[in-house]
């Protein structure tokens, strides 16, 4: 169903402004379950929003290009012989991650007409509490009324404020790259710097991190950040610490990047400079005042934990929020929103559990987290009531090749019982492990109950269920 040109109904049941991970569930779930009267509208041609645009879908293709490339590598050490020096082809690459992407909008696009879910389109405002102005050009506009509306707006890359910034690229930019850059600087160590360093490192591109301070993954257990510190530093990965870019400049080659390191002023020539310092919430133009929607110092919508914004009837979640910025957590959220607003008294209290969400950096290799690091732990029941469990090893995989990249697991468990309240995964496919084990986790399992799970032998993940 493509958009339609104007509002088919006088009021909605439910108005839901963002056709991104959140609201498209959000909006699915009401009209094609509850049957409730959903109009969503998205500012952008393509349905999908961030994840399946500019996040998660084309960044697991480059990961998964990039574990391509780390196996071409490892392919000798195992008795095969390439014939000749393998090449890599970017623009090959990236023309068929768009295809597949278009392809995604399409079923997205479908799958709202199969829900009967209306599509509008252009930037949403808000006039008042149950009124939003549908901006389609600089003339052209209407206004929708409904009896709910939702806030799925997602966030934006964060652009610092310093001469010459516009010269980098952000990661929405990352995916528009037409050429592999040789020489990289990527400014942050979250999620997405270090997702994106890792892909340039493997694929060959000469890379270097800048840290503001001597960690990355900064709020991550220590077990992930101090290995996969380690790894891609042993991997070739630069790092500039405690590093403060000044300015950017055009030089004959490439940029130039003017930075302090440590207190002392330095300079890096490369191609490509990627901020990766952040991401802020997408509400300018949705006129929140105007309903008096509030938000905090930061900007993201205030909700309570039932999605409410403090305007009754005006429902906001996903990354226009700031709680856990990952998509299925906006699924979830949307999903079960639309079960209370719409399901009847058995979903009245439907909502999500924002504690113990498992989420998975796509780093080389991989890292995987549920539940509290172990100073939080700590933090919360006191040393006395904590205890950890950890277990450092080489994958069997790295048996037959020189690199030995190490596998760190911890669990860190709480009180007599030893409650298992974090798990965190280092190594190898710990992005595919630790989905079971936040079952687990979420069931309440003790350390016992781990241990008592027959380990799955020769396996990586039978390191969890066996550790002393
Ligand atoms: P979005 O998906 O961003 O959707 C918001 C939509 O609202 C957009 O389509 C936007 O155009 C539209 N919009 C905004 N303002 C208006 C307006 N005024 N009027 C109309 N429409 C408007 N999460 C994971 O779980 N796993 C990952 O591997 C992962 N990788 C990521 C990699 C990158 C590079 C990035 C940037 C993010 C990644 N994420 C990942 C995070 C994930 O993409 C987001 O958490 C998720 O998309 C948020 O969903 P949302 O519905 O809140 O917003
Ligand atoms: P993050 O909040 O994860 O990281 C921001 C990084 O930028 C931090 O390292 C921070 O440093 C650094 N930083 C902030 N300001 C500056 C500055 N002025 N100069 C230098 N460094 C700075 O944000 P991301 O944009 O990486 O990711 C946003 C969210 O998207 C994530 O939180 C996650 O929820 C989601 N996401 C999820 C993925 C997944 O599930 N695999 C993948 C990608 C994104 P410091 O640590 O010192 O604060």
């Amino acid at each position: 169903m493509v958009p339609v040109p104007k509002p088919t109904k006088q009021i909605y049941d439910y108005l839901v402004i963002g056709g991104g991970s959140g609201g498209l569930a959000s909006a699915r779930r009401a009209s094609g379950i509850h049957k409730a009267n959903v109009a969503l509208i998205e500012a952008q041609t393509r349905l999908g929003g961030t994840c399946v645009n500019v996040g998660c879908v084309p960044k697991k293709v480059m990961w998964n290009t990039a574990l391509v490339a780390e196996t071409l590598r490892q392919a000798p050490s195992y008795g095969f012989e390439l014939q000749s020096q393998p090449t890599f082809n970017w623009s090959f690459l990236k023309g068929k991650r768009d295809a597949y992407i278009k392809r995604l909008n399409g079923i997205y696009e479908r799958n709202l007409g199969n829900d009967n879910v209306e599509h509008l389109h252009g930037w949403a405002s808000f006039v008042g509490p149950n009124t939003v102005r549908v901006q389609q050009s600089e003339t052209e506009s209407y206004e929708v009324e409904a009896k709910n509306i939702l806030i799925a707006t997602g966030s934006k890359p964060i652009i610092p404020n310093i001469p010459g910034a516009e010269l980098g690229i952000d990661s929405d930019g990352f995916f528009d790259l037409e050429a592999q850059p040789k020489r990289v600087a990527v400014v942050g160590t979250g999620y997405i710097g270090i997702e994106i360093a890792g892909i340039f490192n493997a694929l060959g591109t000469e890379t270097t991190v800048f840290s503001r301070t001597k960690q990355i993954l900064r709020s991550f257990d220590s077990i992930i950040k101090d290995n996969l510190l380690k790894e891609m530093e042993s991997t070739g990965v630069k790092f500039a610490y405690e590093s403060k870019v000044k300015s950017l400049s055009r030089s004959d080659s490439g940029i130039l990047i003017e930075y302090e390191s440590a207190g002392q002023a330095s300079s890096l020539e490369v191609d490509c400079v990627l901020w990766a310092v952040g991401r802020s919430p997408n509400v300018e133009k949705l006129n929140l005042e105007s309903a008096n929607i509030e938000t905090n110092e930061k900007g993201y919508v205030v909700v309570d934990e039932y999605q409410n914004t403090s305007t009754s009837n005006v429902l906001a979640l996903g990354d226009a929020c700031g709680n856990f910025e990952l998509t299925p957590v906006a699924i979830a959220a949307g999903r079960r929103l639309s079960d209370r607003l719409f399901g009847g008294e058995q979903f009245k209290n439907a909502k999500l559990d924002y504690h113990n969400i498992p989420t998975v950096v796509f780093s080389h290799p991989t890292a995987g987290t549920i539940g509290l690091t172990e100073d939080e732990a700590r933090a919360k029941y006191g040393d006395a009531n904590v205890k950890t469990y950890s277990s450092k090893f080489v994958n069997m995989f790295f048996s037959m090749l020189d690199h030995k990249e190490p596998t760190a697991y911890k669990l860190v468990v709480t009180g007599p019982e030893e409650k298992v309240v974090g798990v965190h995964l280092f190594g190898r496919e710990s992005d595919e492990i630790l989905q079971g084990f936040g079952v687990a986790v979420r069931m309440g399992a003790t350390k016992a109950d781990f241990d008592n799970c027959v380990a799955i032998h020769p396996s990586a993940a039978e390191e969890l269920v066996t550790m002393r």
